[in-house]
């Protein structure tokens, strides 16, 4: 989630994503019209919206202290923070990866809730012990609830809330499968992002008016991020230590450049549905052309296959990411999700074509070593 940035603390980016000015704006606004006029009945508007913005934007920064918990406790296990994002459900961390034992993430699970129950306890105690203002106290007194509620909220069992977090440790230390604990809290994650959707359709229906929008939208948000990571990891555990010489696919035949799309679907092409051949150069000193995939030919215009060359609906060469066969293939994935091209180009050290992989490489891997993990032999054997 990229927004605007606001400087970094601790070493760590901190941005602000425009969605945020909608719950600031939100919550200003229940504050000034709800909690405080009729706490502080005699306060004048002024007064009420001015305290409320105020308590509004602390509110903020203690979510900020709770995810720089949740970050610095990743640091110090040497996992690379990307940033701090605000918004408009709370604050986010990016972090590089995942923690790589269970108590590593239940420790950084629950630095979070630990700051706001310190920042809870404290506001409170000084809303408590101070004679005055009256402003200052009911910002203290506000701070003190919102940050110990947000602390019940986040430790609510539910993956990826830091509760989820805590869960899937506890299953993972029991299992030692990270992938299976990984899916095991993220089905309790969706039975709870599914509980929180239909409460707040049931506030909506009841005239609960925004705050049902706000509960259904943070459970929607769960359902996704829960299915993400596990999909994540169990992508992650799959290819750890598998490199791109293992994946790639070598290439069987070439193709001349010259051949036209026609020639290229009845003689090469044919039935192979996800399949890939290297193109050889116009250019003889170059090691190749590009390479072309049975996509590109149903991509290209059917009416003109007589005339179009495999040339003209390759990924040229300069366009492929070429990595290594020592490359990890995890590595490789990153490349091409993140890159405009749907394949990459593996070569040897004096730049010769050793194989090549796409994003359907990488759909056969997977489904394959899913039906190993289920002792059933795969359907198709990984090409
Ligand atoms: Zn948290």
């Amino acid at each position: 989630m990229k927004g605007i940035r606001l400087g970094r603390l601790f070493g760590i980016e901190v941005a602000i994503h425009p969605s945020w000015f909608i719950a600031l704006a939100l919550f200003a606004f229940t504050l000034a019209n709800g909690f405080f006029p009729s706490a502080y009945p005699g306060w004048s508007a002024v007064a009420t919206w001015a305290t409320a913005v105020i308590a509004t934007l602390l509110l903020f920064v203690s979510v900020l202290a709770h995810e720089f918990g949740h970050s610095l406790v990743a640091r110090s296990q040497g996992i690379p923070v990307r940033g701090i994002t605000l918004f408009i459900l709370g604050g986010v961390a990016q972090l590089e990866r995942e923690p790589d034992s269970p108590g590593r993430e239940a420790w950084m699970a629950i630095a979070g809730p630990l700051v706001s129950v310190a920042i809870g306890v404290a506001t409170l105690g000084a809303a408590y012990a101070l004679p005055g203002p009256e402003q200052v106290v009911a910002v203290l007194a506000y701070l003190g609830v919102a940050n110990l509620a947000l602390v019940v909220f986040n430790l609510l069992p539910g993956f990826p809330l830091d509760g989820g977090r805590v869960l899937r440790a506890l299953l993972w230390r029991i299992s030692h499968d990270v992938v299976r604990a990984t899916r095991q809290a993220a089905v309790v994650g969706q039975v709870f992002a599914w509980g929180f959707i239909a409460l707040g359709a049931a506030q909506l229906v009841l005239g609960g008016g925004l705050g049902g929008i706000w509960l259904a939208l943070v459970g929607w948000l769960m359902i996704q991020a829960a299915r993400a990571t596990a999909r994540q990891t169990e992508i992650d555990h799959l290819l750890s230590g598998v490199p791109a010489a293992r994946l790639m696919t070598t290439p069987e035949s070439w193709l001349s450049p010259y051949m036209t799309l026609d020639w290229a679907a009845k003689d090469r092409l044919r039935d192979w549905e996800s399949r890939c051949l290297p193109v050889a150069a116009e250019d003889p000193a170059a090691e190749f052309g590009g390479l072309m995939c049975a996509r590109d030919l149903k991509r290209a215009p059917r009416d003109r296959y007589d005339r179009d060359r495999v040339r003209d609906v390759m990924t040229p060469a300069l366009r492929l990411p070429t990595v290594t066969p020592e490359t990890q293939a995890a590595e490789v994935l990153r490349l091409l999700r993140e890159g405009e091209a749907d394949r990459a180009v593996v070569v040897d050290a004096g730049g010769r074509l050793l194989g090549f992989i796409d994003v359907d490489t990488f759909a056969r891997f997977f489904n394959a070593a899913r039906s190993r993990r289920r002792g059933a032999t795969p359907p198709h054997a990984p090409a």
